[in-house]
């Protein structure tokens, strides 16, 4: 790399299945921007160690990946978002260590783009899942003004702290209500971990939710699970978790190398035959 070439990366444990390098790097050259994104495979008894060096190894940022995304608060400055959360993803040196949640906006922006309009009037959505990702998705449905939000979660006290976290917009509910809480809601999300490739299916049903629902799934692999498959032959919209994905991307590659890039179809294409090759090669 040249002098004025910067470099940021993707921390995680394990990171090799980190779709991130492909898209900034595809990012870097469709710009002409001089840079490189790389993987750092970080256990977590050496994570603080190689964030409070990540200057000294000549990165600008990274991503930061699962199992760190709680423990790089404490060893940064989070802003209002991540904090809001408990959790960030991207990190940037700004004088000093900065972080920000950017699932946020990645799950808001992909709806944008794919349901435009979905949060007009919508006054009641179903969130399942309780963990880090469904606070990302509360924080955001609570900051579009979304009047009740429903988090149904196998295990009720989680569902119950983010009442406690997020305020009395959010209504927890009980895994075995979740398809009774359907007939009137505009909006569905999976932010469990079910549908997800060796996980077990998600088991809701789709056929109750109104006909001008919008269905979001954050699982990307597969790239179509069985909920997105469900909602699209009910002909309701639908956002992918790949879409989240890639614009999720988009501010970790402002911040670092100073374009906002785009999402294209040419990048999304892209990363979708990744996906297709390494579900293919992998064995029953
Ligand atoms: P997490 O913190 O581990 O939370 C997992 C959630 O799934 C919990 O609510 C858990 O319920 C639920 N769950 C797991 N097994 C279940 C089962 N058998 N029955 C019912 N519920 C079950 O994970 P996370 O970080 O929030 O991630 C959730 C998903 O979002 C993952 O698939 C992740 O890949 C995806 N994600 C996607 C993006 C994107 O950009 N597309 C970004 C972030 C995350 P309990 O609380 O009862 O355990």
């Amino acid at each position: 790399m040249t002098a004025s070439a910067r470099a940021a990366c993707v921390i995680g444990w394990p990171v090799e299945h980190s779709r991130s390098p492909l898209i900034h790097n595809y990012w870097l050259k469709l710009y002409g921007i001089a840079g490189e994104y790389r993987r750092e495979a970080v256990p977590p008894q050496k994570f603080a160690g190689f964030v409070r060096s990540l200057a000294a190894r000549g990165y600008v940022g990274a991503n930061v990946t699962v199992p760190h995304k709680e423990a790089v608060l404490a060893l940064s400055e989070p802003d209002d978002r991540a904090r809001a959360v408990g959790a960030a993803n991207t990190l940037w040196l700004d004088g000093v260590l900065r972080s920000t949640n950017t699932d946020v906006e990645g799950f808001l922006d992909n709806l944008d783009a794919c349901a435009p309009h979905w949060d007009r009037d919508l006054s009641k959505a179903v969130v399942l899942g309780a963990g880090g990702a469904a606070r990302a998705v509360v924080y955001g449905l609570v900051a579009r003004g979304v009047e009740r939000i429903v988090v149904v979660n196998r295990t009720s006290s989680r569902a119950e702290a983010l009442r406690e976290r997020f305020g009395d917009r959010v209504h927890p509910a009980r895994w075995d209500e979740r398809d009774a809480l359907l007939a009137d809601a505009a909006l569905l999300v999976n932010a469990t971990t079910l549908g997800m490739e060796r996980q077990p299916d998600l088991v809701v049903e789709v056929g109750r939710l109104p006909s001008h629902a919008v269905v979001a799934d954050l699982v990307y692999v597969p790239l179509l699970t069985p909920l997105m498959c469900a909602a699209k032959a009910r002909g309701l919209r639908t956002a992918d978790g790949l879409g989240m994905l890639l614009h999720q991307a988009v501010r970790g590659f402002a911040l670092w190398f100073g374009k906002k890039p785009v999402v294209t179809a040419e990048l999304r294409a892209l990363i979708e035959a990744d996906l297709r090759h390494c579900t293919s090669k992998r064995p029953e």
